[in-house]
């Protein structure tokens, strides 16, 4: 493809999306497609000569689609809010344009300088202090493993340079909650501490917040049977009720220890946009490293993943190589950030979250997180007025935990009750949401946050789950 033959068939690809994201709403939210559907429909066997752009626009239109649960369709209320802003869009199209190669300073620096400015910008924005450098990760689950490494190395004294962890004596303890997302499982298990040496913290009944006075005594008792507590991997805003672990009181344990604090905000990192929402998570100054996606709520198109930790130096000391291949004359002076991760690769996702924040602005997107904040306070008021409905948590952010309750039905008739009302609603492409178990029993999941969701969208939405679940129940 020539870059004239790219203008014509970018142009057309573009009016296409533009004319796709203008009318999502008139499509389904969930695929209305079997497993395999996709699969069947294209060729069985690569073509032998080119499709060419215009013919592979169609296909795209006609086979591809379909197969696309709409996360961005103002209906959907499912997982949480993956909002791939156009201005944040743009960037990634700018990023794929350069075709940039990451993998050191010298190979592109505007793209590690621009990711450094990029990360400071975003501290400044959630009210981080200077503690803190971070950089680009693709997700928060490489963030969670990347932090259990360097938080397994710090307590081993770097036993990557002896034996690793097989050659410790004593097992390195991790300490979470089983509100905490399954990334934090699979980072610990990945990072070699092996299940039996991850604590599940308990919880607080009705906040689901890890217990400060269970992780003391749980710590102690490790102390006590010669283990070695090592990291602690805090939730702010968990995945199943959005519960926020007391950070302040987790730092100050930890620090009694030297046990390092990883505090996962995935989601709710965007809310520390908002000042009013920043005591959601008091006491972060303490912790050793944050993870939150801006690909999330916020909206700077996946994959965007912010890490953040306050010891540099040891980052890099767990995860730099340096093959003479990777060397150049300015090493002293400038940031690799081959050595601040997994990867040696890296897109120019620094772009995104520059376009994004260029064009849209923090004004506007703070507005319409405080918009959705104000809805989920709506949304929840009106299931909680409501005859046989309950708010199941907490609502500290936008997402509203409900079940519908009528009389007479409880245990497995209930979940029975509960899984009908919301597939059908899921299976009829009018509105998805995400089931999900709280306590061994189904609940429904409303994550409020999408771009184009509006107040009338929480309205319908509200409309549409009393009449099913009425009618399921009545049937
Ligand atoms: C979404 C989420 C994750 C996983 O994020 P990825 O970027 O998809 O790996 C981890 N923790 C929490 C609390 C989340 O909400």
């Amino acid at each position: 493809m020539t870059p004239e033959e790219f203008r014509s068939a970018g142009h057309q690809l573009i009016d296409w999306i533009a004319d796709y994201r203008s009318n999502l709403e008139q499509r389904p939210v969930r695929a209305q497609i079997e497993p395999g559907d996709i699969r069947r429909a294209l060729a069985q066997t690569p073509p032998e000569s080119p499709i060419g752009a215009e013919k592979l626009l169609a296909e795209l239109e006609q086979k591809i689609v379909p197969g696309i649960t709409q996360v961005q369709h103002p209906m959907h209320y499912g997982w949480f809010p993956s909002n791939a802003s156009l201005a944040s869009t743009l960037g990634d199209i700018a990023s794929s344009g350069l075709g940039c190669l990451g993998i050191s300073w010298e190979s592109c620096p505007a793209l590690t300088e621009l990711e450094e400015v990029m990360c400071d910008w975003m501290r400044q924005l959630t009210g981080l202090s200077q503690n803190w450098e971070g950089c680009i990760q693709d997700t928060a689950s490489t963030s969670c493993l990347t932090a259990l490494l360097i938080a397994r190395e710090r307590a081993s004294d770097y036993s990557e340079n002896r034996g690793g962890l097989q050659a410790e004596d004593k097992p390195l303890i991790v300490y979470t909650t089983e509100e905490a997302h399954s990334s934090v499982v699979k980072a610990a298990l990945l990072a070699g501490f092996g299940r039996n040496n991850l604590r599940m913290v308990s919880i607080s009944a009705d906040t689901r917040a890890m217990s400060a006075a269970a992780l003391a005594q749980q710590i102690e008792a490790d102390f006590a049977a010669g283990n070695l507590p090592c990291a602690i991997v805090a939730s702010v805003g968990s995945t199943g009720v959005t519960a926020f672990d007391p950070i302040a009181e987790i730092v100050e344990i930890a620090a009694e220890h030297m046990i390092w604090v990883h505090v996962d905000a995935a989601m709710a990192g965007s809310a520390m946009l908002l000042p009013e929402c920043r005591h959601l998570w008091d006491g972060v100054e303490q912790a050793d490293s944050i993870a939150w996606n801006p690909h999330k709520w916020m909206g700077t198109i996946l994959d965007c993943s912010l890490f953040y930790v306050r010891d540099v130096q040891h980052l890099v000391r767990v995860m730099s190589t340096n093959p003479s291949y990777l060397r150049s004359t300015v090493d002293e002076e400038v940031t690799q950030y081959r050595d601040w991760g997994i990867p040696l690769g890296r897109r120019f996702r620094a772009l995104k979250l520059w376009y994004h924040l260029g064009i849209d602005g923090i004004d506007a997107i703070r507005a319409r997180l405080r918009r959705d904040l104000e809805n989920a306070q709506w949304f929840a008021q009106q299931v909680a007025a409501t005859e046989n409905w309950q708010v199941l948590a907490p609502v500290k952010l936008q997402t509203v935990c409900i079940r519908h309750q009528p009389p007479g039905l409880d245990g497995e008739a209930l979940d029975r009750h509960t899984l009908a009302w919301v597939n059908t609603i899921n299976q009829s492409g009018k509105a998805f949401m995400s089931p999900s178990q709280l306590d061994d029993r189904w609940m429904v999941r409303v994550s409020i946050g999408v771009e184009a969701t509006t107040r009338a969208h929480l309205e319908n939405l509200w409309q549409l789950i009393q009449t099913q679940a009425n009618e399921v129940a009545g049937g």
